[in-house]
């Protein structure tokens, strides 16, 4: 999350393909140019009629397994695009979604790193205008808790207990003047128990998951070979970075995480957005 500087957009078009990770369907996304203050805006272009859907927390209907924005006409897992266009400044998109769900890649943010790449971006004449925190606020839920501590830059602390029993807790760090989003969050993969993942097919989700989009646990440890030794810990903040972009503005703060999840980082972003903007400021 970039916080200072000049909103960013970028200089063309670029299209991307795959399958959605929850319904394993084909999945295409094309971003466009968008102006300044346009913020990030998902158009299902295979729904006659649709308007855009604006990637904002009023707009968040589901945080169940992935976020899903929308009404009647939904868009689902908009998280690591989000975190992509977060991570590398990257302020005003159109994005053109065939099909309800974005394309999930290796299950990491990397196609949407590599198209934002391709795409290149343009500077815009307007500023970012950073959300500045004047006391600490937090969002808790049984043994789960996210916090935003008053700073002068964006980084975040994330602590993940989850996986196999034999599993060690894993911490991960990122502080945007120091760390590259690229390099150390965009490469880590969604991951999940492969308990988890059946229960989740069973209910017809999880049809994209396989041992090429996801970082699977077993009873034992990881079924494929992490990317770092923190990978879970690195992908909760890729997340969190998403999830958090929904405020539609970057915010100034030290977040620090422990167990949370996509509904308690729309929780702490709802109530940020309260304290500290306002209702439709
Ligand atoms: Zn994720």
């Amino acid at each position: 999350m970039i916080t200072a500087g000049c909103q960013r957009t970028i200089a063309r078009p670029v299209t991307i393909r795959g399958a959605g990770l929850h319904s394993g369907a084909p999945a295409v996304a094309r971003l466009l140019p968008a102006p300044a203050g346009a913020g990030i805006a998902f158009l299902r272009t295979d729904v006659v009629g649709a308007t855009p859907i604006p990637a904002r927390l009023e707009e968040v209907v589901a945080t169940a397994r992935s976020v899903v924005l929308g009404g009647p006409v939904r868009v689902a897992t908009v998280e690591h695009l989000m975190s992509s266009a977060a991570g590398l400044g990257v302020d005003n998109l159109l994005v053109e979604v065939e099909g309800e769900e974005l394309p999930c890649g290796d299950g990491s943010a990397l196609i949407f790193v590599e198209a934002l790449g391709a795409a290149g971006t343009v500077d815009q004449d307007r500023p970012r205008v950073p959300i500045v925190l004047s006391e600490p606020v937090w969002a808790d839920e049984a043994g789960s808790m996210i916090a935003a501590l008053p700073a002068e830059r964006f980084q975040m602390t994330y602590v993940v207990t989850a996986g196999a029993a034999s599993m060690a807790p894993q911490m991960a760090e990122f502080r945007e003047d120091l760390d590259d989003f690229a390099g150390s969050i965009a490469p880590a993969r969604t991951w999940g128990m492969v308990t988890e993942i059946e229960a989740l097919r069973a209910q017809g989700m999880a049809r994209g998951v396989s041992l090429e989009t996801v970082l699977a646990i077993g009873p034992d440890g990881f079924l494929n070979e992490p990317r770092f030794p923190n990978e879970m810990a690195r992908h909760k903040i890729l997340d969190a970075i998403g999830d958090l972009a929904l405020l539609g503005r970057p915010v100034r703060a030290h977040f620090v995480a422990v167990r949370a999840g996509h509904g308690l980082h729309v929780a702490l972003a709802r109530e940020i957005e309260q304290r500290f903007i306002g209702r439709g400021a």
